[in-house]
Protein backbone atom coordinates (compact mmCIF):
# COMPACT_ATOMS: atom_id res chain seq x y z
CA UNK A 1 0.00 0.00 0.00
CA UNK A 2 1.58 3.31 -0.90
CA UNK A 3 1.91 5.79 2.26
CA UNK A 4 -0.77 8.50 1.71
CA UNK A 5 1.42 11.43 3.27
CA UNK A 6 4.39 10.67 1.22
CA UNK A 7 2.44 11.67 -1.99
CA UNK A 8 3.61 15.06 -3.91
CA UNK A 9 0.13 15.93 -5.50
CA UNK A 10 1.29 19.07 -6.99
CA UNK A 11 3.99 17.61 -9.36
CA UNK A 12 1.43 14.90 -11.16
CA UNK A 13 0.16 18.17 -12.70
CA UNK A 14 3.88 19.70 -14.04
CA UNK A 15 4.28 18.83 -17.85
CA UNK A 16 8.18 19.19 -17.46
CA UNK A 17 9.44 16.58 -20.22
CA UNK A 18 6.41 16.47 -21.68
CA UNK A 19 6.35 16.77 -25.87
CA UNK A 20 2.27 17.83 -26.76
CA UNK A 21 0.81 18.63 -29.86
CA UNK A 22 -2.23 20.58 -30.59
CA UNK A 23 -4.31 20.87 -33.57
CA UNK A 24 -6.17 23.97 -34.54
CA UNK A 25 -4.07 26.12 -32.03
CA UNK A 26 -3.52 29.02 -33.45
CA UNK A 27 -6.27 30.91 -31.57
CA UNK A 28 -9.39 30.12 -28.81
CA UNK A 29 -9.55 27.01 -27.66
CA UNK A 30 -6.74 25.43 -29.04
CA UNK A 31 -4.35 28.79 -28.51
CA UNK A 32 -5.09 28.89 -24.88
CA UNK A 33 -4.69 24.66 -24.25
CA UNK A 34 -1.01 25.01 -25.93
CA UNK A 35 -0.28 28.31 -23.24
CA UNK A 36 -1.80 25.93 -20.46
CA UNK A 37 0.29 22.95 -21.78
CA UNK A 38 3.48 25.19 -22.17
CA UNK A 39 2.92 26.84 -18.56
CA UNK A 40 3.09 23.46 -17.18
CA UNK A 41 6.22 22.57 -18.36
CA UNK A 42 5.72 20.54 -21.64
CA UNK A 43 7.49 21.70 -25.20
CA UNK A 44 4.44 22.19 -27.35
CA UNK A 45 4.22 21.84 -31.09
CA UNK A 46 1.26 24.51 -31.50
CA UNK A 47 -0.23 23.22 -35.30
CA UNK A 48 -2.78 25.18 -37.46
CA UNK A 49 -4.50 24.54 -41.32
CA UNK A 50 -2.88 28.53 -41.50
CA UNK A 51 0.99 28.28 -41.28
CA UNK A 52 1.48 31.65 -41.10
CA UNK A 53 -1.20 31.83 -38.11
CA UNK A 54 0.29 28.99 -36.32
CA UNK A 55 3.81 30.85 -36.05
CA UNK A 56 2.43 34.50 -35.00
CA UNK A 57 0.25 31.96 -31.67
CA UNK A 58 3.61 30.59 -30.94
CA UNK A 59 5.20 33.65 -30.95
CA UNK A 60 2.78 35.32 -28.35
CA UNK A 61 3.37 32.14 -26.18
CA UNK A 62 7.74 32.70 -26.02
CA UNK A 63 9.05 32.68 -22.68
CA UNK A 64 6.86 29.90 -20.98
CA UNK A 65 8.01 27.36 -18.94
CA UNK A 66 8.50 24.82 -21.78
CA UNK A 67 8.97 25.81 -25.49
CA UNK A 68 6.51 26.35 -28.46
CA UNK A 69 7.10 25.05 -31.82
CA UNK A 70 4.79 26.07 -35.15
CA UNK A 71 4.37 23.98 -37.81
CA UNK A 72 1.24 23.79 -40.61
CA UNK A 73 -1.41 21.01 -40.40
CA UNK A 74 -4.69 20.53 -41.88
CA UNK A 75 -5.99 17.30 -40.40
CA UNK A 76 -8.16 16.15 -43.17
CA UNK A 77 -5.32 15.48 -45.14
CA UNK A 78 -4.49 12.12 -43.62
CA UNK A 79 -1.02 12.26 -45.53
CA UNK A 80 -0.41 15.34 -43.94
CA UNK A 81 -1.06 13.85 -40.71
CA UNK A 82 1.38 11.14 -40.71
CA UNK A 83 3.92 12.71 -41.87
CA UNK A 84 3.62 15.06 -39.24
CA UNK A 85 3.23 11.98 -36.53
CA UNK A 86 6.31 10.55 -38.46
CA UNK A 87 8.49 13.37 -37.77
CA UNK A 88 7.25 13.98 -33.89
CA UNK A 89 7.47 10.85 -33.16
CA UNK A 90 7.32 11.35 -29.40
CA UNK A 91 4.93 13.06 -28.62
CA UNK A 92 3.47 12.14 -25.17
CA UNK A 93 0.11 14.40 -25.32
CA UNK A 94 -2.02 14.92 -28.43
CA UNK A 95 -4.36 17.35 -28.20
CA UNK A 96 -7.34 16.60 -30.97
CA UNK A 97 -9.07 20.85 -30.73
CA UNK A 98 -9.54 21.44 -34.66
CA UNK A 99 -13.19 21.64 -35.28
CA UNK A 100 -15.75 23.90 -37.06
CA UNK A 101 -18.97 24.66 -36.81
CA UNK A 102 -21.88 25.31 -39.40
CA UNK A 103 -25.42 26.48 -37.86
CA UNK A 104 -28.69 27.40 -38.67
CA UNK A 105 -28.79 24.79 -41.36
CA UNK A 106 -32.38 22.94 -41.52
CA UNK A 107 -31.33 18.92 -41.50
CA UNK A 108 -33.38 18.59 -45.17
CA UNK A 109 -32.11 21.43 -46.58
CA UNK A 110 -28.37 20.66 -45.77
CA UNK A 111 -25.71 20.22 -48.97
CA UNK A 112 -23.32 17.56 -49.17
CA UNK A 113 -20.49 20.26 -48.69
CA UNK A 114 -22.08 21.38 -45.48
CA UNK A 115 -22.75 18.16 -43.97
CA UNK A 116 -19.16 16.71 -44.81
CA UNK A 117 -17.34 19.30 -44.32
CA UNK A 118 -17.97 19.50 -40.55
CA UNK A 119 -17.74 15.35 -40.41
CA UNK A 120 -14.14 15.53 -42.31
CA UNK A 121 -12.74 18.19 -39.44
CA UNK A 122 -14.27 16.95 -36.24
CA UNK A 123 -14.51 13.42 -36.71
CA UNK A 124 -12.16 12.09 -39.69
CA UNK A 125 -9.36 14.43 -39.21
CA UNK A 126 -9.52 14.04 -35.47
CA UNK A 127 -9.03 9.86 -35.91
CA UNK A 128 -6.39 10.48 -38.59
CA UNK A 129 -4.58 11.89 -35.71
CA UNK A 130 -5.42 9.56 -33.34
CA UNK A 131 -4.27 7.02 -35.47
CA UNK A 132 -1.05 8.02 -36.53
CA UNK A 133 -0.09 9.70 -33.30
CA UNK A 134 -1.71 6.62 -31.32
CA UNK A 135 0.91 4.40 -33.87
CA UNK A 136 3.88 5.84 -31.92
CA UNK A 137 2.44 5.83 -28.56
CA UNK A 138 1.59 2.55 -28.67
CA UNK A 139 5.23 1.42 -29.77
CA UNK A 140 6.52 3.33 -26.95
CA UNK A 141 4.19 1.91 -24.55
CA UNK A 142 2.64 5.03 -23.20
CA UNK A 143 0.97 8.10 -24.49
CA UNK A 144 -2.33 10.23 -24.11
CA UNK A 145 -4.71 11.92 -25.92
CA UNK A 146 -6.96 14.72 -25.38
CA UNK A 147 -9.93 15.16 -27.52
CA UNK A 148 -12.34 18.14 -27.76
CA UNK A 149 -15.55 17.06 -27.96
CA UNK A 150 -18.75 18.99 -26.81
CA UNK A 151 -22.02 19.10 -24.63
CA UNK A 152 -23.59 19.06 -28.36
CA UNK A 153 -22.52 15.28 -28.15
CA UNK A 154 -24.95 14.72 -25.48
CA UNK A 155 -27.76 17.83 -25.94
CA UNK A 156 -29.24 19.16 -29.27
CA UNK A 157 -28.73 22.97 -28.45
CA UNK A 158 -31.77 25.16 -29.32
CA UNK A 159 -32.39 27.19 -31.77
CA UNK A 160 -29.61 26.43 -34.02
CA UNK A 161 -29.67 23.08 -36.68
CA UNK A 162 -26.68 21.88 -36.94
CA UNK A 163 -27.15 17.67 -37.00
CA UNK A 164 -23.64 17.23 -38.31
CA UNK A 165 -21.99 19.37 -35.90
CA UNK A 166 -23.76 17.31 -32.83
CA UNK A 167 -23.44 14.17 -34.59
CA UNK A 168 -19.33 14.46 -35.31
CA UNK A 169 -19.01 15.69 -31.53
CA UNK A 170 -21.01 12.32 -30.30
CA UNK A 171 -18.82 10.71 -32.53
CA UNK A 172 -16.26 11.52 -31.12
CA UNK A 173 -17.25 11.06 -27.60
CA UNK A 174 -18.04 7.50 -28.48
CA UNK A 175 -14.51 7.27 -30.33
CA UNK A 176 -12.43 8.42 -27.26
CA UNK A 177 -14.12 5.48 -25.42
CA UNK A 178 -13.64 3.06 -27.88
CA UNK A 179 -10.05 3.88 -28.51
CA UNK A 180 -9.43 4.13 -24.79
CA UNK A 181 -10.71 0.37 -23.94
CA UNK A 182 -8.53 -0.72 -27.47
CA UNK A 183 -5.10 0.98 -25.71
CA UNK A 184 -5.50 1.21 -22.45
CA UNK A 185 -3.44 -2.45 -21.69
CA UNK A 186 -1.17 -0.78 -24.14
CA UNK A 187 -0.52 2.33 -21.72
CA UNK A 188 -2.03 4.65 -23.94
CA UNK A 189 -5.02 7.00 -22.23
CA UNK A 190 -7.99 8.48 -24.20
CA UNK A 191 -10.18 11.19 -22.76
CA UNK A 192 -12.09 14.08 -24.24
CA UNK A 193 -13.78 17.30 -22.65
CA UNK A 194 -17.16 18.71 -23.37
CA UNK A 195 -17.58 22.37 -23.28
CA UNK A 196 -20.52 24.19 -23.51
CA UNK A 197 -21.07 28.07 -25.56
CA UNK A 198 -17.10 29.22 -25.15
CA UNK A 199 -16.29 32.82 -26.07
CA UNK A 200 -14.19 32.37 -28.92
CA UNK A 201 -14.37 33.35 -33.16
CA UNK A 202 -16.87 30.31 -33.71
CA UNK A 203 -19.58 31.69 -31.97
CA UNK A 204 -18.69 35.38 -32.81
CA UNK A 205 -22.05 35.62 -34.91
CA UNK A 206 -24.07 35.27 -31.65
CA UNK A 207 -21.95 38.48 -29.74
CA UNK A 208 -24.90 41.03 -31.85
CA UNK A 209 -28.16 38.57 -31.71
CA UNK A 210 -29.23 39.38 -27.85
CA UNK A 211 -32.43 36.88 -28.12
CA UNK A 212 -30.01 33.93 -28.82
CA UNK A 213 -27.40 35.58 -26.17
CA UNK A 214 -30.44 35.55 -23.82
CA UNK A 215 -31.36 32.07 -24.77
CA UNK A 216 -27.53 30.64 -24.10
CA UNK A 217 -27.15 32.76 -20.68
CA UNK A 218 -30.50 31.54 -19.59
CA UNK A 219 -30.07 28.11 -20.04
CA UNK A 220 -27.22 27.66 -17.93
CA UNK A 221 -26.78 27.52 -14.32
CA UNK A 222 -23.83 29.47 -13.81
CA UNK A 223 -25.51 32.26 -16.20
CA UNK A 224 -22.64 33.09 -18.20
CA UNK A 225 -20.52 31.11 -21.14
CA UNK A 226 -17.12 29.42 -21.00
CA UNK A 227 -13.75 30.85 -21.44
CA UNK A 228 -11.49 29.32 -23.66
CA UNK A 229 -8.93 29.25 -20.71
CA UNK A 230 -11.58 27.26 -18.30
CA UNK A 231 -11.46 24.18 -21.35
CA UNK A 232 -7.77 24.80 -21.43
CA UNK A 233 -7.60 23.86 -17.54
CA UNK A 234 -9.52 20.62 -18.06
CA UNK A 235 -7.32 19.88 -20.86
CA UNK A 236 -3.95 20.05 -19.02
CA UNK A 237 -5.84 17.83 -15.68
CA UNK A 238 -6.93 15.00 -18.26
CA UNK A 239 -3.19 15.35 -19.99
CA UNK A 240 -1.50 15.17 -16.77
CA UNK A 241 -0.36 12.47 -13.91
CA UNK A 242 -3.30 14.06 -12.06
CA UNK A 243 -5.67 11.86 -14.38
CA UNK A 244 -3.71 8.47 -14.30
CA UNK A 245 -6.79 6.62 -13.48
CA UNK A 246 -8.95 7.98 -15.91
CA UNK A 247 -9.46 6.48 -19.27
CA UNK A 248 -12.50 6.94 -21.63
CA UNK A 249 -14.22 9.60 -19.57
CA UNK A 250 -15.90 12.50 -21.24
CA UNK A 251 -15.44 15.49 -19.14
CA UNK A 252 -18.33 18.16 -18.84
CA UNK A 253 -17.08 21.96 -18.65
CA UNK A 254 -20.79 22.79 -19.28
CA UNK A 255 -21.52 25.39 -16.26
CA UNK A 256 -23.98 23.17 -15.47
CA UNK A 257 -26.40 24.08 -19.14
CA UNK A 258 -26.99 19.65 -19.44
CA UNK A 259 -28.48 19.51 -15.83
CA UNK A 260 -31.29 21.56 -16.71
P1 LIG B 1 -12.20 28.61 -33.42
O1 LIG B 1 -12.96 28.68 -34.67
O2 LIG B 1 -12.01 29.82 -32.61
O3 LIG B 1 -10.72 27.99 -33.69
C1 LIG B 1 -10.59 26.79 -34.38
C2 LIG B 1 -9.17 26.69 -34.92
O4 LIG B 1 -9.07 25.43 -35.61
C3 LIG B 1 -8.88 27.78 -35.94
O5 LIG B 1 -7.55 28.25 -35.79
C4 LIG B 1 -9.06 27.05 -37.25
O6 LIG B 1 -8.33 27.59 -38.33
C5 LIG B 1 -8.54 25.68 -36.90
N1 LIG B 1 -8.97 24.68 -37.88
C6 LIG B 1 -10.16 24.60 -38.52
N2 LIG B 1 -10.13 23.59 -39.39
C7 LIG B 1 -8.91 23.03 -39.31
C8 LIG B 1 -8.29 21.94 -39.97
N3 LIG B 1 -8.90 21.26 -40.96
N4 LIG B 1 -7.03 21.60 -39.62
C9 LIG B 1 -6.38 22.29 -38.66
N5 LIG B 1 -6.90 23.35 -38.02
C10 LIG B 1 -8.15 23.70 -38.34
O7 LIG B 1 -12.92 27.46 -32.58
P2 LIG B 1 -12.97 27.15 -31.01
O8 LIG B 1 -11.69 27.50 -30.38
O9 LIG B 1 -14.23 27.71 -30.48
O10 LIG B 1 -13.16 25.57 -31.06
C11 LIG B 1 -12.11 24.64 -30.82
C12 LIG B 1 -12.73 23.27 -30.57
O11 LIG B 1 -13.62 23.35 -29.47
C13 LIG B 1 -13.55 22.74 -31.74
O12 LIG B 1 -13.35 21.35 -31.85
C14 LIG B 1 -14.98 23.04 -31.32
O13 LIG B 1 -15.90 22.17 -31.92
C15 LIG B 1 -14.86 22.79 -29.84
N6 LIG B 1 -15.93 23.41 -29.06
C16 LIG B 1 -16.14 24.77 -29.13
C17 LIG B 1 -17.16 25.34 -28.39
C18 LIG B 1 -17.46 26.79 -28.46
O14 LIG B 1 -18.53 27.21 -27.97
N7 LIG B 1 -16.58 27.63 -29.02
C19 LIG B 1 -18.03 24.53 -27.53
C20 LIG B 1 -17.70 23.14 -27.52
C21 LIG B 1 -16.70 22.60 -28.25
P3 LIG B 1 -9.04 28.60 -39.38
O15 LIG B 1 -8.79 29.96 -38.84
O16 LIG B 1 -8.31 28.35 -40.65
O17 LIG B 1 -10.49 28.25 -39.46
Amino acid sequence: MPDAANILYLDRFSLRGRRALVTGGARGIGFAICDALSQAGATVVLTDRDGDAAHDAAERLRGRAGDVAAAQLDVTDPAAVTAMADEWPEIDILVNNAGIARSNIPAEKMSDDEWSSVIDINLNGLFWCCRAFGRHMLGRGAGNVVNVGSMSGYIVNRPQEQAQYNASKAAVHQLTRSLAAEWAPRGVRVNAVAPTYIETEMNAYVYNDDALMRHWIGGTPQGRMGRPDEVASVVLFLASDAASLMTGSIVLADGGYTCW
